[in-house]
């Protein structure tokens, strides 16, 4: 048998002469590892990173071929990069999409799907719990446009199928939600979504494909942070719309390629790298974030905590089924409201006090104060974001370590003495 060929390697490549190109699909791990490489002459191992804004021809008439569409080949990497393509690859083939297309930001990604596929008079009907950014792109900027969203609480399929309605184009929602863990069912949203002729979007940031494949459930459009868990190591910004090439390879490519935030090569090459570790990384944090939930639980300064792992959560029966297990994300609520909450996290010592997630570091969070703050009082009550609510968005290090550094501010909110 020849040895595979090295410029590039799909599964087809790996069948025996004779057998049927109905390629054994890969593992999600090998995907992760194995996708999107096409290899150069110079035979290099790692993804090569191609730092170039444009791309030469080897003459006038393939330049002009190439500018007309009638000749394949990279013209200009706001339109195409080989780096930026073989994240595209990679991450299509994780979520199990047609046709993936790379942003510079998950609110890239959010707002090249709206420009793609919305126009003045169309409705957005999205969840209460949302990015808080997501939300203000929405009723701030879309809304000047003639496009307006209504929400309903994210759990509830009855909301979602009484505020639907003929000009409601896009059904949008994060599953779980941040900060509070909550789920949808996505295969009912769907089903909502497709009556009306609607397309439904998944904000798959929080699980990633590692833990939940929106596609395979029915939703028409992924779109992704890569800044988070895909990257994985808090390095670069990033973001992706997966879905079917008419719609992302088209649409939304086409709202990239002329608005221009295009996803830099240099970024995509760090997402690349941070792909072939996310299953690892995402079963990994997401095993701590249960033990974690679990001790929290018996802290008695805790009066709740919110995790789809936990058995008393609303939809743990979601855990499992439709996503893998219950997340990297768990966030608790304690007695004393702001001021309480600010004890816990400025008596860490360890975890970085930063907004962001999905980095191995562990980082712990206030969202009424940061993340949510730009929502008015009326819409943080709406998500259930309450002042004495913490985020822990669980990373790589030692359980006990991480435990340590909370029991030191939890200890203290529950001595009469301080
Ligand atoms: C961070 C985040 C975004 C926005 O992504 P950026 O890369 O910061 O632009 C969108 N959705 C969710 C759920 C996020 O956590």
């Amino acid at each position: 048998m020849a040895r595979t060929p090295l410029t590039s390697i799909t599964p087809t490549d790996l069948l025996d002469a004779g057998e049927t190109p109905e390629p054994a699909a890969w593992g999600f791990a090998t995907r992760a590892i194995r996708t999107g490489h096409r290899r150069t002459a110079e035979g290099e191992h790692s993804e090569p990173l191609f730092l170039t804004s444009s791309f030469v021809f080897q003459n006038a008439a393939e330049a002009a071929a190439r500018f007309a569409g009638e000749a394949p080949g990279n013209v200009y990497s706001r339109f195409t990069n080989p780096t930026v393509r073989a994240f595209e690859e990679r991450l299509a083939a994780l979520e199990g999409g047609e046709c993936c297309v790379a942003t510079a930001s998950g609110m890239a990604a959010i707002l090249a799907v709206c420009l793609g596929l919305l126009k003045s008079g169309d409705r957005i009907l999205a969840s209460h719990s949302l990015f808080g950014t997501t939300t203000v792109l929405f009723d701030k900027y879309l809304s000047r446009f003639g496009i307006r969203t209504s929400y309903v609480p994210l759990s509830d399929l009855e909301a979602w199928a009484s505020a639907i309605d003929g000009r409601t184009r896009l059904l949008f929602c994060e599953t779980p939600s941040n900060p509070l863990a909550e789920m949808v069912d996505l295969r009912a949203l769907a089903e909502i979504a497709h009556r009306y002729g609607a397309l439904l979007v998944v904000d798959n940031c929080l699980c990633t494909p590692a833990l939940q494949r929106p596609l395979a459930l029915g939703s028409d459009l992924v779109v992704h942070s890569a800044t988070k868990y895909l990257d994985g190591q808090g390095r670069c910004l990033g973001g992706a719309v997966v879905g079917d090439r008419q719609r992302v390879g088209e649409e939304v490519y086409g709202v990239l390629r002329t608005a221009g935030p295009s996803l830099s090569p240099f970024n995509a090459w760090v997402l690349l790298k941070g792909l072939e570790t996310l299953e690892l990384r995402m079963l990994a944090q997401a095993q701590a974030a249960q033990a974690l939930a679990e001790w929290l639980r018996g802290q008695p300064a805790v009066l709740r905590v919110h995790y789809p792992g936990l058995a008393d959560h609303p939809q743990y029966h979601l855990v499992g089924t439709q996503q893998r297990t219950g997340g990297a994300l768990v966030s608790f609520e304690v007695a004393g409201g702001r001021a309480a909450a600010w004890r816990v996290i400025d008596s860490t010592r360890l975890l970085s006090i930063t907004a962001n997630l999905g980095d191995v570091k562990t980082t712990i969070t206030h969202p009424a104060t940061t993340t949510h703050a730009r929502l008015t009082p009326e819409q943080r009550a709406a998500a259930g974001i309450s002042e004495g609510l913490i985020r822990i968005a669980v990373g790589l290090e030692a359980l006990d370590d991480i435990k340590t550094d909370l029991a030191r501010g939890l200890n203290a909110l529950s001595c009469p003495c301080s």
